[in-house]
């Protein structure tokens, strides 16, 4: 065994219950100080969650028809960008359930010892939610494969030739995995769950809906009209909604009596840096570097991600799901490559034969 110096139990960062707000460091959009808000908008069932009609059916019958046999659910993985509710439905999981939550991370779980640790603090029916599931450490996630498939892990205990292998029996639990990069998984990681689903964008209509539901629980009066505009400048992400939401209401309030109407909705948005399309400074320093930097592409994400100074995965998992969507960005076997769309974006004229150009239609 080459780890078995690192076994040794340690309690992983972890939280007991949808308390904690792990929002990834990955997410540009967080704002500490605001995680209290963003609880409050949580919804808390299924039914309350709006939006991804498809995978709420699909866990609607997972869980009732785990919940008619008197079982455990299968083991659910949840891949999509950041801010589309990942979190929030391992939260409804464990409600629906009506059963506890357990939180952590990939990254917080460097070491064996580090899962063994939560896994073993589990009790029956128990939810763990393991966020950004694609970073965790070789050795963790090989204990995980066994705690998966059979409820059961080996605990080392001792060093060198003198260590032992303990078994531990595991209460049946769920795991529910999140993740940004779906792809990254291993393939035994990714065949241990029994329901796989993604999550989309969402369109302007669920985004219009999560707005006014913000709205109604923050007690901030707005117009349809100025709904239907932060919705739409949202990047199809209900977090994204919801933080626009605050900063709107931070200037009707300035401005205003805190009523938030269409020109108000406008003038925020664009204080706030936020173009008519929904993207921000970073999206708008992406195209740039890839259509003025380098002639449209076709060019690389890690030469995108110096040119911008982010680290390349906040390109690839932040911006880059929602340029390729927004129909702005392609992505080739050589590198990203802007479409004629970006150049317009950005007040350009597209070269010939660009994607998407009059020409090649
Ligand atoms: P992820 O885990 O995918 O990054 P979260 O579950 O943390 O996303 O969601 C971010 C925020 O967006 C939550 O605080 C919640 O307020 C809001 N949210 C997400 N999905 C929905 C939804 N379907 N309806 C309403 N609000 C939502």
């Amino acid at each position: 065994m080459s780890d078995v110096e690192k076994t040794e139990f340690q309690l992983p960062p972890q939280s007991d219950g949808p308390g904690r707000d792990p929002d990834t460091p990955l997410d540009p959009y967080s704002q500490p100080q605001e995680q209290d808000g963003e609880r409050t908008l949580r919804p808390r069932s299924l039914e309350e969650f709006i939006g991804q009609p498809k995978v709420r059916g699909q866990l609607d019958l997972v869980l009732t028809g785990a919940k008619n046999r008197g079982v455990t659910p299968d083991h659910v993985l949840l891949s999509g960008p950041p801010g589309l509710g990942k979190t929030t439905m391992a939260m409804i999981i464990a409600q629906e359930l009506g059963t506890s939550l357990r939180m952590t991370s990939g990254p917080a779980l460097e070491r064996a010892g580090d899962l063994a640790a939560m896994l073993s603090n589990l009790m029956e029916g128990d939810v763990l939610f393991i966020d950004e599931i694609h970073r965790i450490a070789r050795p963790a996630e090989e204990m995980l494969y066994m705690a998966m498939e059979d409820f059961r892990i080996d605990v080392i205990v001792g060093k060198g030739p003198g260590a032992t292998s303990i078994p531990l029996e595991l209460p049946p639990f769920t795991l529910v995995g999140a993740t940004t990069r779906a792809g990254m998984l291993t393939g035994p990681l990714r065949d241990r769950f029994g329901f796989t689903a993604q999550m989309e964008f969402y369109d302007a209509t669920d985004l219009t809906k999560v707005v006014t539901r913000a709205a109604r629980i923050l007690d901030v009066g707005i117009d349809a009209d100025a709904a239907v505009e932060i919705a739409s400048r949202s990047r199809g992400t209900p977090r994204i909604a919801n933080r626009l939401l605050r900063r709107v209401r931070d200037y009707a309030e300035v401005h205003g009596d805190g009523h938030v109407d269409l020109p108000a909705a406008r003038e925020a948005l664009q204080i706030f840096d936020v173009d008519g399309q929904g993207l921000d400074r970073l999206d708008r320093q992406v195209l740039n570097a890839l259509v003025r930097g380098h002639g449209g592409g076709p060019v690389g994400v890690n030469t995108l991600a110096v040119a911008v100074g982010e680290e390349s995965s906040t390109v690839e998992e932040v911006c880059e799901p929602y340029l390729v969507r927004a129909g702005l960005v392609a992505r080739t076997g050589r590198g990203r490559v802007a479409t004629a769309a970006a150049w317009a974006h950005l007040g350009l004229t597209p070269p010939e034969g660009t994607i998407g150009a009059w020409s090649e239609d």
